[in-house]
C-alpha cells in the first residue's frame, strides 16, 4: 500500500489531518460492510477524494467524486479561500481538474476513482445505484448544500453513511447551511449520528428503501 496518509497530507484542500481520520474509518467501514461504491459531491484537488479511494480499493469497489471545478463562490477571486494557482490561464476561470488529477496519480489511486465533472443536482437526477456512503462537501449556500441532499442522500443504502463536512452549530464558527443539512437528515428519522470529529458528522441510515427514491 502507498502511504495513504502520507499522500493525503500532501495534497491541496480543506480538510485537517483528524477530519481526515475520521472520515477514513467511515469509508472502510462502509466499502467494507457493504460492498457499495463511495460518492463524494466536492472533489476540489482531490485531498479527501485519496481516502475514499483507498477505503474502497480495500473492498474491491470505487470511489466516485463529482465537482464542476470551477470552485465554490468562497473560491472565486478576490474571496477568502481563492487560490491564484488554480486559475487556469486560458479561459481565466477556475479550474481545479488538472490539480485533482496530479493528486491521484501521485496517490497511485487513479484506476480507484471515477471523477464526475458535472454539477451535483444534475449527475444525481441521473444515478441509480445505491452507494455505501455519500460524503457531501460541495457548494456552501443553502440551495447548494440543500440540493445535495435531496439528490444524494435517498441513494445511501441502508445501513450506509451520511457524512457531512463544515458543520458548525455555532454561527460564530462558519457558514450555517452544512448544519441545516445535518439537522435536516437527524430529524427525518432515516439517519442516526455515528460520530462528530471537528466538523465532521457521520450519519447512518437506519430506514429507508434501499436504493429507491422516495
Ligand atoms: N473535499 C475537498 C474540498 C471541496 S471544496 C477537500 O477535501 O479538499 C468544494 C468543491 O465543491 C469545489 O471544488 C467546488 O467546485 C465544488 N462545488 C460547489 N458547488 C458544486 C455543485 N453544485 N456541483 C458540483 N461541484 C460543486
Ligand atoms: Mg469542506
Amino acid at each position: 500500500m502507498t502511504d495513504v496518509l502520507a499522500a493525503f497530507e500532501a495534497a491541496k484542500g480543506f480538510m485537517p489531518v483528524d477530519e481526515g481520520l475520521a472520515l477514513y474509518a467511515a469509508a472502510k467501514e462502509a466499502a467494507a460492510g457493504l460492498g457499495l461504491p463511495l460518492l463524494e459531491v466536492g472533489t476540489y484537488c482531490g485531498r479527501s477524494t485519496i481516502l475514499l479511494a483507498d477505503a474502497a480499493r480495500s473492498a474491491g469497489t470505487v470511489a466516485v467524486t463529482v465537482d464542476h471545478h470551477r470552485g465554490s463562490e468562497e473560491q472565486q477571486p478576490g474571496w477568502e479561500y481563492h487560490d491564484a494557482s488554480l486559475v487556469d490561464p486560458a479561459t481565466g476561470r477556475m479550474d481545479t481538474l488538472p490539480q485533482f488529477r496530479r493528486t491521484l496519480y501521485a496517490a497511485g489511486l487513479e484506476d480507484d476513482v471515477i471523477a464526475v465533472v458535472g454539477r451535483s443536482p444534475q449527475v444525481a437526477k441521473l444515478w441509480r445505484q445505491p452507494l455505501g456512503l455519500v460524503f457531501i462537501d460541495g457548494g456552501h449556500t443553502d440551495e447548494h448544500a440543500g440540493a445535495d441532499f435531496e439528490g444524494w442522500a435517498p441513494l445511501v443504502a441502508e445501513g450506509g453513511l451520511l457524512v457531512v463536512h463544515d458543520v458548525f452549530p455555532d454561527p460564530a464558527d462558519g457558514g450555517q447551511a452544512p448544519y441545516r443539512v445535518y439537522r435536516r437528515a437527524l430529524s427525518g428519522g432515516d439517519f442516526t449520528e455515528v460520530s462528530a470529529t471537528g466538523s465532521l458528522r457521520v450519519l447512518r441510515r437506519v430506514r429507508g428503501v434501499r436504493g429507491v427514491r422516495g
